[in-house]
């Protein structure tokens, strides 16, 4: 049995190929290398270049590989961008999630795990949210990703595929291990960005907005660290395996974090001060989005390991420095 991972050269998915492999999985990655980069990909695991989106190439790799499920990561992530360019998202997120589906239906494999956001709900409150409530995404990108849960939905009522999609909230952090982290140029994420700016890579950083609702009047996150993330898919894969019925579930620490709370801890990790300008908010963000994850504790047993905002800070601090030397050896 082999699990194929799309997007696998990426951030999470490239953390997710060293969650299987460090479980023993053999591992296909598909990826374009759009944003993903081959050096990121586990040498353990094979890499196709190519896309999600081409039935034959896909169709083989299940066949070659007796492909039993697939974590599907490939897509695009930035919300602006999906604003600026909402077709591009539909065909990137949408339409090639439905041909890797009607792929997976087409080669029976039984098992499907999907990336999904917190960008499905639109502007939650201070109130952790739960996977049953009102969906109103606020974006392209959320409404991409919406969809294709719905695509999902359908096509296991009609054929024998199972799938569990999960809603991601804030992910960040790297592998404590140091073999792969956030490596993609030009991050708008705050945690990454704040890293940027104490490694003198950025000369200030901004917060967005200081009037929100919250008790600090900045905006409230619920940060998850990408470990913790891909035990979730771990743990997801075991379930569809075992049997288990389709799912969706949220993926957070079921608490928020300030702005302000992230960039005090990204200073104690550093062990300086750096520039951090007061700004204006931000288009389109909203004051707080917390998860509520009772379901993935109960159904998935999972039970986060790294549910700390220094260790996340810690992580993403050293993989910057990593990514530093890597791209000064590089030139
Ligand atoms: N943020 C900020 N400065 C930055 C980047 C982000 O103040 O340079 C804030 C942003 O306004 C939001 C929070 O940090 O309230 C998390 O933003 P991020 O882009 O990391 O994730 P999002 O929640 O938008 O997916």
């Amino acid at each position: 049995m082999t699990v194929l991972v799309t997007g696998g050269a990426g951030y999470i998915g490239s953390h997710m190929v060293w969650e299987l492999l460090d479980a023993g999985e053999n591992v296909v990655v598909l990826d374009r290398l759009s944003t993903g980069f081959e050096w990121a990909v586990a040498p353990e695991a094979k890499l196709v270049v190519g896309d999600v989106a081409d039935g034959e190439l896909v169709g083989s790799i299940i066949r070659e590989n007796k492909v039993d499920a697939i974590i599907h990561f490939a897509g695009s992530i930035v919300v602006p961008e999906s604003v600026a360019d909402p077709l591009a998202y539909y065909e990137n997120n949408t339409s090639k999630t439905r041909t890797l589906i009607e792929t997976a239906v087409r080669e029976g494999v039984p098992n499907f795990i999907f990336s999904s956001t917190a960008a499905v709900y639109g502007g939650a409150g201070l109130e952790p949210v739960r996977e049953d409530a009102r969906l109103a995404p606020e974006s392209p990108y959320g409404l991409s990703k919406l969809m294709s849960e719905w695509m999902l939905r359908d096509a296991s009522l009609a054929h024998d595929i199972r799938y569990t999609a999960l809603r991601y909230f804030n992910v960040a952090g790297a592998d404590p291990k140091g073999r792969t982290g956030q490596s993609t140029p030009g991050a708008t994420h705050l945690i990454k960005v704040a890293c940027e700016t104490a490694l003198g890579k950025r000369p200030f950083m901004q917060v967005f907005g200081t009037d929100y609702p919250t008790p600090d009047g900045t905006c409230m996150r619920d940060y998850i660290h990408v470990s913790d993330l891909a035990a979730a898919h771990r743990l997801a894969l075991q379930r569809l395996r075992d049997g288990g019925q389709s799912l969706v579930a949220n993926c957070g620490y079921s608490h928020g974090y300030s702005v302000l709370e992230v960039i005090d801890s990204v200073r104690r990790a550093f062990g300086h001060d750096f520039e951090v300008r007061m700004g204006d908010r931000r288009a389109g963000d909203a004051a707080a989005v917390v998860a509520n994850s009772d379901l993935a504790r109960s159904e998935l047993g999972w039970t986060p390991q790294r549910d700390d905002l220094d260790q996340i800070v810690n992580d993403a601090l050293a993989w910057e420095r990593i990514l530093t030397s890597k791209n000064s050896a590089r030139g």
